[in-house]
Order: structure tokens, then sequence, then C-alpha cells
């Protein structure tokens, strides 16, 4: 009885190590690539109505903003964008050492009023995933806090060397469109943004979680070259181009934080994390994941599930998993003493 109980043990702890030296060793790549995924920032020493809990991925302070491009820097990490990816991967332009792409998803005028000038102290520059005409649903999570950039910013963005690229037209989630109006979503973002820039769009980041085999071949078709989405981690210059994974630090971590979460076992730890995150996504569909989410992020819960504090909760119950592992070895041993 007790060696079926040390097998029911053994085996899912057996799958769980191999996942993880899995992802570990993908950690060790020396092409490494890392992907930066920003929403909206706040002045640290302004009162904001919204410091809760409910958007701590969403919503950045200027002064760990600050601190993590000061330590990229210090690091020797060059800032590239998309097209500087796609020209080192084709063999057009030479890898640096290091790299990194900041990118900012929605287009918020905080990044311009906030993020851009920290980058360009340090000589750096970001893409934005911008939205044209948000939906109802978008423009009501930021009001009152935050507003949208309009084209002419855009376009002053991108006459210092930023890169302006598509978000959609409205945030829809994009798995739930018929394909006539999933193909105008992509098609029409980066037919105006082109207009707005006088750059190229060929970039694209999909809202909301909502990605699909027929989303990305979607977008593939109509000539976007890369793709950011729901996939969180490191990315390399080797990843599938159509499915760059990102970071995404949380409001309260500054440079060390970063500089954790780019070590082998920081980034092991925060990419297992955040795939079992996406489990309720790929269950229960984009919108009723995200719902799922949001309301875990509000609900008393969010002392165990909410993102300052899964990772203490993980860890917890794998220690937890390991001291039922060696109770129940040592009952085994003590069965077996003749
Ligand atoms: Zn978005």
């Amino acid at each position: 009885m007790m060696s079926v109980a040390l097998l029911a043990w053994a085996l899912p702890t057996a799958v769980l190590t191999l996942w993880l030296l899995g992802i570990f060793r993908a950690q060790l790549a020396t092409d490494r690539l890392v992907i930066l995924a920003f929403h909206r920032f706040v002045r640290t020493d302004s009162p904001d109505a919204t410091h809760s809990d409910s958007e701590p991925a969403w919503v950045t302070e200027e002064a760990n903003f600050e601190e993590q491009v000061a330590w990229l820097a210090r690091e020797g990490f060059t800032a590239i964008d998309l097209d500087g990816l796609a020209a080192i991967r084709s063999g057009q332009s030479p890898r640096p050492a290091r790299s990194v792409i900041f990118t900012f998803d929605d287009g918020y005028a905080s990044v311009a009023d906030i993020a851009a000038p920290i980058l360009m102290r340090y000589g750096m520059t970001g893409t934005i995933f911008a939205l044209l005409d948000p939906d109802a649903h978008s423009r009501d999570l930021i009001r009152g806090k935050d507003r949208f950039l309009q084209p002419k910013e855009l376009r002053a963005l991108a006459d210092v060397g930023w890169s302006i690229q598509s978000h959609t037209v409205t945030h829809a989630i994009l798995t739930e469109l018929p394909d006539a109006q999933l193909d105008w979503e992509l098609r029409e973002s980066a037919f105006c943004l082109h207009q707005i820039t006088g750059k190229a769009v060929h970039h694209l980041c999909l809202p909301r979680g909502g990605v699909s085999n027929r989303v990305i071949e979607c977008a593939r078709r109509l000539g976007y070259r890369t793709i950011c989405g729901l996939g969180k981690g490191t990315a390399r210059f080797s990843s599938d181009p159509l499915q760059l994974p990102r970071l995404s630090p949380l409001r309260h971590q500054g440079g060390a934080a970063l500089r954790w979460m780019l070590t082998p076992v920081g980034a092991t730890i925060e990419i297992a994390l955040a795939r079992l995150k996406v489990v309720p996504t790929r269950l229960l569909g984009a919108r009723h994941g995200y719902r799922l989410r949001s309301w875990l992020y509000r609900s008393p819960l969010r002392a165990v599930f909410g993102p300052r504090h899964v990772k203490r909760t993980a860890l917890a119950l794998v220690a937890v998993w390991f001291v039922l592992g060696i109770w129940t070895l040592a009952h085994v041993g003590a069965a077996g003493c003749p």
C-alpha cells in the first residue's frame, strides 16, 4: 500500500523535475534575448488611487523602471527593436553581446511622460504596441488614471527612434472574431500606423491573451514578421519569431528583482509560474481566463494567489510536497524493516 503511495509521489515529482530542468537548460543558452513588457506608468511619489494588487502587472512605478534601466545599462545590455532582431537573425547586423527589447502595450500617455525620458537618458528607445480605437472595456480600465497616445504623439516618438507597432485597432480578443474581422483588425492597424509614422509596421502584439494558430497564421499571411503574445520568459535569437516570449516585471519590482529574474534559476521560476498561470486561459478561453484572473486578484484569495504572493505559495507547496515524500519514504522504509 505504501509503495503505491510512494509511486504516486515519485511519478509527479519526476515529471515536475524534468519539466523544470528543461526550462532551466534553455536559460543557459548563449543567445538569450530579453524582451520586457510594460503597460502604464505612475510617478513613485504621486498619490495614485489605483495602488492595489488588482493591476500589479499593468502598472510600473517610475523609480523601479529607472532602477531596471540603470542596471541593464550597467550590465552592458544594448536596446534593440524588433526590426533590429530581424536584421540580426538574417545576418545583416551583428548580434550585441547582451540585448534587450523594451515593449509597451496599449500606447498609454504615461509611457511618453515617464518611461521615454528615462530610456532616452540612457540612450535607449522602445517599441509601443499602439491601439488606434480602443474598445469601451479598455477605455474604462484607465478612465481617470491615464489616456491613450494621440497620433501626433506617436509620430513624435517615431521621429526620435521609437518603433510604433500594432496591437490591433480595438484591443479585441482576436480568437473570438470571425475571419473577416480578424483580418480587418490586423490589416487596418498596420495601414493606419504606417500612415501616422511613415514607417513600416511588421510587428504585432496580441491583445488580452487571444492567441491561436488561426490568429498567428492570419498575421503571418498579412506580412507580420514577429508576434508577442501570451508567452512569458526569456526569448532567444533563434526563437520562433511568431511566438516571442516576454518578461513582465511587476509594479513593486526594481533593478534587483530584474537581475534575479534574468538569472537561470530566477528565469526558470518565472517561466514555470507563468506557464501554470495561463492554464485557466488555455482551458477556459481568453475572456473567461481573464475574468477569473481579475476576480482572483480582487478577492481575499489574492493573499495566496495574487502576483505578489504566488511565488511564495508555490515554494510552500513544493516544500509541503517534499516533506510528504520524505514522510512516505520513511514509513515505507520502516514498514520494510525486519
Ligand atoms: Zn493590451
